[in-house]
């Protein structure tokens, strides 16, 4: 804007004096761009206004079009222009303005918004904010006069008043405190006391949004661990059925072999061809029966409803920041539009979860890790989570999905293996490849559900 102003000044003196060399009249066009840049432009812009006019005028003036008094009455004029009209706060003029006009309806609708009670020194209210209304639940009448104790239980100004005094709104020791509202659940509230001329001035703040957003990360964390513990049986469970197979199947293989042998060993080998019928039964129910397990404990995962994947995400991610928190790890979250796919959420979540707790544990401090989404074709979506770490070698991407498996001390090494039962139960795979920062990118697809599709 100054530049292109600056351009007009300096254009509009030439255009002045290509258009009448010898008049005096266009010589008012460079004088009030000089005006104009003064009151927007600083000092330096000024200043460099007037020179280059100046250059421009002695060189016109060097060719004959104009006289040096001409030269020398445009820059004086200018430079006075500017020192007259020069507003040094150029860039609080427009917000300066604005202030000094509505101050009062700023100051005013500021308040409003905001929950404040001024008390007298006897601790009764003898002013409520419009906004304090609704947190007490009761009209500005009858909130007047009434002690302030009344309603918010265990509080006394006087109390804080001696300790804290001067140091503009501060907050009690001793929050939080409850409100008592007619008919209605009580409210936990925040509370800043100032002491002002006109009387102790209280400023409440509603923690409800903030309560209830804890009660629900809380549940949320609560629900992810025991899908968590139901997943890692079953995926125990399906490794136990995997590797108890082949010493059961053999053993029941050794069993019928010694039954042949006994078919022809007389009246005690029929006898023991019973027992051993009913041992060799007995082992085959004990592989049955593991697996019936695993069955159960995966059926869980069936029910695909149709959600927005970045809700989903936002919904656990209070959750996932807390895994990067203490090595300073940003979780960061990028989810192309339209996301609306097909999942169970709860184990969604979970899948996540583990992924992003091993992202953070491979990567370094003050690092990031990368949830991200977008469509592959017109039916699937990729999700990816990338982080810094130091990756995974290509001869090992068999091995870290092998349950029971871990380079952790601690780790059960279950995490992956469980995540990749979820993803494959919505129908899709787990892969591993290289992150855009040579890190590990754990990646799989869900199906992408369409606007009119039912539930
Ligand atoms: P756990 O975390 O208990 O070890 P997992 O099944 O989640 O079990 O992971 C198995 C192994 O895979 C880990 O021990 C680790 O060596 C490797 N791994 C998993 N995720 C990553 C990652 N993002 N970067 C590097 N290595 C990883």
């Amino acid at each position: 804007m100054r530049l292109v102003l600056c351009a007009g000044l300096v254009a509009a003196s030439l255009a002045g004096f290509l258009i009448e060399p010898s008049g005096k009249l266009p010589l008012l066009l460079p004088v009030m761009a000089t005006a104009i840049i003064a009151r927007l432009g600083g000092w330096r812009l000024v200043s460099a206004c007037v020179a280059l006019l100046w250059a421009g005028l002695s060189l016109l003036t060097l060719s004959g079009f104009v006289m040096v008094a001409d030269a020398i009455m445009v820059g004086g004029v200018s430079a006075l222009t500017a020192l007259l009209t020069f507003r040094p706060e150029r860039p609080l003029i427009g917000m300066y303005g604005l202030y000094q006009s509505t101050e009062h309806e700023v100051l005013r609708s500021l308040l409003a918004a905001t929950p404040i009670v001024l008390l007298d020194q006897e601790g009764r209210i003898k002013r409520a904010s419009p906004a304090s209304h609704d947190i007490f639940q009761r009209a500005d009448e009858q909130l007047w006069g009434i002690p302030f104790s009344e309603l918010v239980p265990g509080f006394d100004h006087q109390e804080h008043a001696r300790a804290e005094s001067e140091a503009g709104l501060v907050k009690p020791a001793g929050n939080n405190w409850q409100i008592i509202r007619p008919d209605q659940p009580h409210i936990d509230v925040e509370l800043w006391l100032d002491h002002t001329p006109d009387g102790p001035l209280i400023r409440l703040v509603d923690l409800t949004p903030r309560l209830t957003a804890d009660e629900q990360a809380r549940e949320l964390h609560s629900q992810l661990n025991k899908v968590w513990r139901l997943n890692s049986l079953g995926e125990m469970a399906a490794t136990l059925a995997h590797e108890l197979n082949q010493p059961l199947g053999a053993a029941a293989a050794y069993l019928h072999a010694a039954q042949e042998d006994m078919k022809t060993a007389g009246p005690l080998g029929e006898s023991a061809l019973r027992t051993t019928e009913l041992a060799k039964a007995q082992m085959l129910r004990g592989g049955q029966i593991i697996r019936r397990m695993r069955e159960l404990l995966t059926m869980e995962m069936r029910t695909l409803a149709k959600e927005r994947l970045s809700l989903v995400v936002d919904d656990v991610l209070p959750i996932l920041i807390l895994t990067g928190q203490d090595r300073n790890i940003r979780i960061e979250t990028d989810i192309a539009m339209p996301d609306l796919v097909r999942l169970d959420r709860i184990q969604l979540q979970q899948a996540l979860v583990n992924l992003v707790r091993n992202a953070v544990e491979a990567s370094p401090n003050g690092s990031r890790v990368l949830i991200t989404g977008h469509p592959v074709t017109d039916r699937s979506f990729e999700v990816a989570v990338e982080d810094s770490g130091p990756g995974i070698a290509p001869d090992q991407v068999d091995r870290v999905f092998q349950p029971m498996i871990s380079t952790k001390s601690g780790g059960m090494g279950l995490g992956l293996s469980v995540t990749r039962t979820i993803v494959e139960s919505h129908g899709g795979n787990l892969r591993v490849g290289a992150s855009r920062w040579g890190g590990a990118r754990f990646s799989f697809t869900l199906a992408i559900a369409n606007q009119d599709e039912q539930e």
